[in-house]
């Protein structure tokens, strides 16, 4: 009936809403909060399926001088054309997340360190293999940096996010272009 159909297209209308508070406008991935409760589902898996997770977290190099170079709009650029170069690595059950601004979470389903550090170095090297047009007969490559954390031996979404982020640094700070800890 009448009220019936009321109630379902209401509840619709939150699933939609629901599921909109969990996207990034710019790239339709998952944004942070998304990302939040989705890795929350997947350990909670991972756990009752004993199966290993890996927590990857990656951030541009330089991306200030991108942006102070070519401008905010082509570092969006930049940014869009890392999720499309990103995306098709991702599998089924893993998640891809615009996390901030320039920076990107994955968390591989069913996949050890080891694993995950190729996963993620092969982003890395296809990223840095795509041919930016800066000026009319100008091109550059850019880079990007990860680090990564495991669970079950980081036993929660905060301790795998904190070690994958201070994992991250030690990129940074070893010369970047890199994924820590490699194997
Ligand atoms: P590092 O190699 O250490 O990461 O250097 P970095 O310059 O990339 O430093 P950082 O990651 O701290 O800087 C990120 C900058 O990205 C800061 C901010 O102005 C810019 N930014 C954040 N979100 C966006 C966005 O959506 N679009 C654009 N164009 N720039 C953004
Ligand atoms: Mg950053
Ligand atoms: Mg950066």
């Amino acid at each position: 009936g009448m009220v019936e159909a009321q109630l379902a297209n209401r509840a619709a209308r939150i699933r939609v809403s629901k599921d909109l508070i969990g996207k990034d406008r710019a790239t339709g991935l998952l944004n942070k909060v998304g990302l939040q409760r989705k890795t929350q589902d997947l350990i909670r898996h991972a756990t009752q399926e004993e199966k290993p997770l890996a927590f990857g977290v990656i951030d541009i190099d330089k991306f200030k001088t991108i942006n102070d170079t070519w401008g905010h709009h082509f570092g969006d650029i930049v940014i869009k054309r890392l999720c499309l170069c990103l995306a098709p690595h991702v599998k089924e059950r893993d998640l891809l997340s615009r996390f901030g601004g320039e920076e990107f979470v994955i968390v591989f389903w069913d996949c050890d360190l080891a694993t995950a550090w190729r996963r993620l170095d092969a982003m890395r090297q296809a990223f840095g293999a795509i041919a930016f047009q800066v000026a009319r007969e100008e091109t550059r490559r850019f880079s990007f940096s990860g680090g990564l954390a495991a669970f079950p031996d980081q036993r929660s979404e905060n301790d795998l996010f904190l070690r994958a982020d201070a994992m991250l640094y030690t990129a940074k700070e070893t010369g970047r272009n890199r994924i820590c800890p490699a194997p």
